[in-house]
């Protein structure tokens, strides 16, 4: 049987931190699901899913649908986009079957890479060896979640490049629909016998833009500036977590005159706070960012998502971020060293060093 590939090449660096991994997660779930009712995809597709920040890895190993269980996405610092495009060519290359003179291999594989930020790495030579080798067999979907990828860069590697608006409404659900119906259209012009192009379903107004007419969408270079991200380790557990602060660009409003007061001076907005396994440091690069936001510019203090302590956002001399319970004596889970922590007062601000998104 002539299998059809499918690859999600998802990005999880912190920047995607919070709901929209948790929506990708469950959307992975849901695109499994459709097409399990769908008789031309049980029949030939076979998934896996890479997942990448400053590394990639294989988190789901290519299997067939029936068997497939979505994975749960890690988290780490950096968007390795050349790191991964390696990886998934390395994969390729290990799974999918080609085919010779004598033998009939898999179909054009297709894969779907997500994406919300710069690359961190250097890409150009795993960009050389795609354009060289894997292009023209291969359909890949390059989708810019809230236009903050690198359009120039995801051209190079592919003709599909879009703008997936994840702020319209029910944009996940629908997102998640139209990739579900991409890969049935699929399955079904295969089972033709059309190997060509990849068929994308049609995208509901909106929903996808083609990335010519995104422009304005993508205003970010370097480090993304939509979010200010933290990793901190839980003084008791010890474990990571990341901090996430959303900027808010004057898109938010406050009835309360003390947060309007304070949205006027300051420009990131507590997001969320989650805890992260051990695996963060394994999918992360090296290389901090070097930039850093002042604290002030920060609005709301997170608690603890590991122990509870009511601060998450304390710094260490080290300038690593830690959890207390209050002010005091203090051990830095990073560096071991005992601190005293009291509470920044208004003009006491300090420069907080940020993870890369
Ligand atoms: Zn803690
Ligand atoms: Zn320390």
């Amino acid at each position: 049987m002539r299998r059809l590939p499918i690859f999600f090449l998802v990005d999880v660096s912190e920047s995607m931190v919070g709901e929209k991994l948790y929506k990708l997660e469950e959307g992975i779930g849901a695109v499994v699901s459709t097409l399990r009712k769908d008789p031309y995809a049980l029949e030939m597709a076979f998934l896996s899913v890479i997942a990448f920040a400053g590394k990639a890895k294989t988190v789901t190993q290519f299997t067939e649908l029936f068997a497939f269980h979505p994975p749960e996405l890690p988290v780490g610092g950096g968007t390795a986009l050349g790191a991964a495009l390696s990886h998934l060519m390395d994969e390729i290359d290990r799974t999918v079957v080609t085919t010779t003179p004598d033998r009939k291999g898999d179909w054009r594989p297709i894969i779907f890479l997500l994406t919300d930020g710069y690359p961190t790495d250097n890409v150009t030579p795993a960009l050389e060896r795609w354009n060289r080798s894997y292009r023209h067999r291969v359909g890949l979907v390059a989708i810019s979640i809230g236009g903050g990828a690198d359009h120039t860069l995801l051209k190079r590697l592919t003709d599909d490049v879009v703008v997936f608006n994840d702020s319209a409404q029910d944009a996940f659900a629908r997102f998640i629909r139209w990739i579900s119906m991409s890969i049935q259209s699929q399955s079904r012009s295969v089972s033709a016998g059309q190997d060509g192009k990849v068929n994308l379903a049609k995208a509901e107004p909106g929903l996808l833009v083609p990335v010519e007419s995104a422009a304005g969408l993508a205003p970010f270079a370097g480090v993304d500036d939509r979010y200010a991200v933290f990793v901190g380790k839980c003084a008791k557990k010890k474990l990571p977590y990341v901090v996430k602060y959303e900027r808010h660009m004057g898109r938010m409003e406050a009835s309360d005159p003390v947060l309007a007061n304070l949205l006027k001076t300051r420009r990131y907005a507590l997001d969320t706070a989650v805890p992260v396994k051990h695996s963060y440091f394994d999918l992360s690069d090296t290389v901090g960012s070097g930039q850093s936001v002042y604290s002030e510019d920060l609005i709301g203090q997170p608690n603890c998502p590991h122990c509870g302590a009511r601060f998450a956002m304390a710094v260490c001399g080290c300038g690593k971020i830690h959890c207390v319970e209050g002010e005091g004596e203090q051990t830095c889970p990073w560096c071991d060293k005992i601190g005293i922590y009291g509470t920044a007062e208004a003009g006491d601000g300090f420069d907080i060093g940020r993870g890369r998104g």
